[in-house]
C-alpha cells in the first residue's frame, strides 16, 4: 500500500482531497498527518511552506529514491507562485481540481516513484557488491602476502647460506624472481582495492606532485639516461594519494617502454578547459598499436613480452574516474604514446 501525504491548509479541499485519496484507489491511501514516511506528498502553497523543512526532511530519508510533490494551486495564483516553489513541486494540478485529473497525475507520479526506488534499490546492490569486492581483494592480497614472504625469505636463506649444485641454484633463483612478482603483484592489488578507499578531494598542487613522482622515479630516470619536461600545472582539487598513484604510474610506464637506443623523452601538460583540467604525459616510446588503446587500462592487460602485471593502468583508471575525470592514450606524432586524463574542476 503507498501513502500519499496532505499538506493542505485549506480546510475544506484537504478533506475533499483525503476522501478522494480513499476512494480513488487501492493501492494509494492517505498518510497520517505526522508520517514520517510517504511515498508522495500533495501540497498546496501554503502548506508546502509550512511544511517545507518536512519535505526536506522525507526526501533526505528516502534519497535516492525520489519523493514526488504534486502541488494544488488555485487558478488565479498560479502566474503568482515563485520559482522556490516550482524547483520542489514535480508536476501542479489547478483547483478546483478534477477527480479525473487528478488520479492522471496521482498515477504518474506513483510511476516516477516506482521507477526511482527500483533505480535506488539497484544503486545499493552495487554499493554492496562493490564494497564486498574490495573487501574480497583487500582480504585475498592480504592473506597471500604472509606466507609468500615467509616462502621468499627460506628461499633468500638457503641461497645465502648452502652451496649449492649449479642445477639447485638455477631453480631457487627462478622461485625467488617469482616469489618477488608475486610480491609485487599482491602490493599491487592491495593498492588497487584501496584506491578511492577514504580519500577526500582537496587542493593539490599538480607541480610539486610531478616533482614528487620524479624524484621517486629518480634512478629509473637515471638510468635511462631519459629527459622529463613539465609544463605550468596549476593546483587542482582531487584525491591527493589518487593523483600521485596515476602521475607515479605513467611516468613510470613511459620509462619502461622505451624504445631500444633511444632514451626516453617524457613531456608533461596541463590545459585549462571550461569543466576541467586536462593532463597530459607524452613519451617518444614504443608506442601503442591501435587495437590496443581500449583494453590496456583493463586489468591485467599487458605487454606479452614485458614483466609487469597490468594492474598500473588499471588503477590509474579506476583512480581518475574516482574523481569524476576520465583517462585515454593517443599516439604521440611520431613515436610514442600520450596518455591524457580530465579532472573536473570544483
Ligand atoms: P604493466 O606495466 O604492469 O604491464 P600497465 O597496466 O601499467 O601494466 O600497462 C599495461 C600495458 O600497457 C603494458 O604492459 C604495456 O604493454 C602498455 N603500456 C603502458 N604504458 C605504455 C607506454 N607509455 N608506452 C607503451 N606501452 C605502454
Amino acid at each position: 500500500m503507498r501513502r500519499a501525504l496532505l499538506l493542505i491548509e485549506h480546510t475544506r479541499n484537504r478533506e475533499l482531497l483525503h476522501d478522494w485519496l480513499v476512494a480513488l484507489d487501492d493501492d494509494l491511501a492517505p498518510a497520517e498527518e505526522g508520517a514520517v514516511s510517504a511515498d508522495l506528498v500533495v501540497a498546496d502553497v501554503a502548506g508546502f511552506r509550512r511544511a517545507r523543512g518536512r519535505l526536506r526532511e522525507l526526501r533526505a530519508r528516502e534519497a535516492p529514491a525520489h519523493v514526488p510533490l504534486l502541488l494544488v494551486v488555485p487558478d488565479e495564483q498560479a502566474a503568482r507562485v515563485r520559482n522556490e516553489v516550482w524547483q520542489y513541486a514535480d508536476d501542479v494540478v489547478t483547483a478546483p481540481v478534477r477527480q479525473g485529473e487528478l488520479r492522471l497525475r496521482l498515477e504518474r507520479l506513483l510511476a516516477q516513484r516506482a521507477r526511482s526506488q527500483a533505480a535506488a534499490h539497484r544503486l545499493s546492490e552495487l554499493d554492496r557488491s562493490n564494497t564486498d569486492l574490495q573487501q574480497f581483494a583487500y582480504a585475498a592480497a592480504h592473506e597471500l602476502a604472509n606466507p609468500l614472504t615467509a616462502v621468499a625469505g627460506a628461499i633468500d636463506t638457503v641461497l645465502g647460506r648452502d652451496r649449492l649444485a649449479a642445477a639447485s641454484l638455477e631453480l631457487l633463483e627462478t622461485a625467488q624472481k617469482q616469489a618477488r612478482r608475486m610480491q609485487t603483484l599482491i602490493a599491487d592489488l592491495l593498492a588497487f582495492s584501496k584506491v578511492g578507499v577514504n580519500a577526500k578531494p582537496r587542493a593539490v598542487d599538480l607541480d610539486s606532485l610531478i616533482r614528487d613522482a620524479r624524484d621517486a622515479l629518480a634512478v629509473q630516470i637515471e638510468e635511462a639516461g631519459a629527459v622529463v619536461e613539465v609544463g605550468p600545472c596549476p593546483v587542482v582539487v582531487a584525491a591527493e594519494p589518487q593523483l600521485r598513484l596515476v602521475l607515479s604510474n605513467l611516468v613510470g610506464n613511459a620509462l619502461k617502454y622505451g624504445r631500444p637506443g633511444v632514451p626516453p623523452r617524457i613531456r608533461i601538460d596541463c590545459e585549462e578547459r571550461e569543466r576541467d583540467w586536462l593532463v597530459s604525459v607524452a613519451d617518444n616510446g614504443r608506442g601503442i598499436a591501435p587495437d590496443e588503446v581500449d583494453n590496456i587500462f583493463d586489468m591485467f592487460s599487458r605487454a606479452a613480452s614485458g614483466d609487469g602485471h597490468g594492474i598500473g593502468l588499471a588503477l590509474c583508471r579506476r583512480a581518475i574516474e574516482r574523481q569524476g575525470g576520465s583517462i585515454w592514450v593517443e599516439p604521440n606524432e611520431e613515436h610514442g604514446s600520450v596518455f591524457r586524463f580530465s579532472l573536473p574542476k570544483r
